[in-house]
């Protein structure tokens, strides 16, 4: 499934574009929230703390991920995890930007660093959350 957004774009309503300029917004707005969680994390002294801002980096995943499914639907295409982009953009992740967008590649799931405090945390430790269910 691949589309040609330039042309995509060109026949998008003004209403649509105007909703996604503001769901862009709101993505970047919680990848900074994201970037903060993951600092507050590390400092985190006890393990309750360490449990709060865990699941509050889930919320805010489950958001960002809410808000990419949000911008499939204005684009009027397929709304599909496998397809998503903005996850990689915290500046904490360190899962495989190059891989995850590789054309040849892209869409057949997302490759997860287990070392990522992003989404390593989340999804590589015993009982992790699978972040991708819809
Ligand atoms: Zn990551």
């Amino acid at each position: 499934m691949e589309y040609n957004f330039k042309e995509l774009a060109k026949r998008l309503p003004k209403e649509n574009k105007e909703r996604l300029k503001s769901l862009y917004e709101s993505a970047e707005f919680v990848i900074k929230e994201i970037d903060y969680a993951v600092c507050d994390m590390k400092d985190a002294k006890t393990k309750y703390e360490k449990e709060k801002f865990l699941a509050r980096l889930f919320q805010l995943n489950t958001l960002l991920q809410n808000l990419e499914f949000a911008m499939q639907g204005e684009w009027g295409i397929e709304k599909d995890a496998n397809y998503h982009t903005w996850w990689l953009k915290p500046r904490n992740c360190m899962c495989p930007r190059m891989d995850n967008t590789d054309p040849v590649y892209f869409g057949g799931g997302k490759i997860i660093n287990c070392d990522c405090p992003v989404h390593g945390i989340l999804l590589c430790r015993e009982g992790g959350i699978d972040i991708t269910v819809k």
